[in-house]
């Protein structure tokens, strides 16, 4: 279907694109990577007059090195995210849900921020974000400001960013050593998580240290396993299979067409039980 009319936008910089965002509010949209937004403007799903094209704001594309986080460009495409060496040695769990998400075509045109922006709770990243405790710094007229993963997705397709903001970069903290690992169910390959559980294992002389899990497709927002992540702090590795029991502690599943609620909680244990034996490496 042919797109409604919609005036565009090319920001050259990030306070252009907040400029272009306050003047026509609810009216306009940020246009990242295309892959989502223009399906939804073909099927007329979205109509926004304005599109506010940030791809060519360099500042908002990148990875770098910043102390004890990695800090990732929102404009940074999954293609480059999968192949930065920083993201592979401090957020290893980036590059294994990135390397789940659609196919090389999508990747390449898919940025990391346009994924937590967009904000699907099927999505991979939003699960992982949640996992890695990472923080979204988003510009808006009054200035730049930093919301934690754990209140930047409010509901399904919603989250902290306003309609005169824009998100900015993400910063991760380092999770240099940790295991990691993401468990994807999906009916083919490069679809959509029917879920899908992220974790990290902080080891320790043998025992767990430190465990975190987010659950993908197990709510409208992307949630941690908090009962799981508990029963595993101090606890030797053979006792993933008992605290995985806990996985679906909490949550509210959608029923659709991939399936009901009580089969995705059903996964998210078994699903659980494999990422965070995978992450602690084996058990
Ligand atoms: C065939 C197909 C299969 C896919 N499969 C998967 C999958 O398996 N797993 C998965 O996780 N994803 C999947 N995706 C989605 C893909 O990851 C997209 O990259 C992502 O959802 C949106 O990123 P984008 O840069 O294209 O954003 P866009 O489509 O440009 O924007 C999406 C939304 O986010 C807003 N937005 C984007 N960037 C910003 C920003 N910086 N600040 C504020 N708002 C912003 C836009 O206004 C819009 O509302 C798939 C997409 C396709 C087309």
């Amino acid at each position: 279907m042919i797109p409604a009319q919609f005036d565009y936008v090319r920001a050259g910089s990030v306070d252009e694109a907040v400029a272009a965002l306050a003047e026509h509010g609810d009216d306009a949209k940020v246009l990242a990577g295309g892959q989502s937004l223009i399906p939804l403007l073909r099927l007329r799903l979205s109509y926004p007059e304005v599109l506010v094209d940030v791809g060519r704001v360099d500042e908002m594309r990148g990875v770098r090195d910043d102390g004890g986080d990695i800090v990732i460009g929102a404009m940074t495409t999954h293609y480059e995210v999968l192949h930065d060496p920083l993201v592979r040695e401090h957020a290893g769990l980036i590059v294994d849900a990135t390397s789940t998400v659609a196919d090389p075509a999508v990747r390449h045109r898919g940025t990391f921020g346009g994924s937590l922006s967009h904000a699907d709770p099927a999505a991979d990243l939003p699960a992982v974000a949640a996992a890695l405790e990472a923080q979204m710094v988003i510009a808006g007229p009054g200035g730049r400001r930093t919301v934690a993963a754990s209140d930047f997705f409010l509901d399904y397709l919603q989250t902290a960013v306003g309609p005169d903001e824009v998100l900015v970069e993400v910063r991760v903290p380092k999770h240099t050593g940790w295991g990691h690992h993401y468990e994807k169910f999906n009916r083919v390959a490069q679809s959509w998580a029917i879920v899908g559980v992220a974790a990290v294992v902080r080891r320790d002389n043998g025992s767990i240290g430190q465990a975190r899990v987010g659950l993908t497709n197990m709510g409208a927002t992307p949630v941690r396993a908090v009962a799981v992540e508990q029963a595993l702090a101090g606890a030797a590795p053979d006792a993933v299979a008992a605290a995985a029991k806990h996985a679906a502690d909490g949550t509210s599943p959608p029923s659709d067409l991939s399936g009901k609620a009580d089969y995705r909680e059903h996964l998210a244990r078994v699903l659980t039980r494999r990422a965070v034996a995978a992450a602690a490496g084996g058990s």
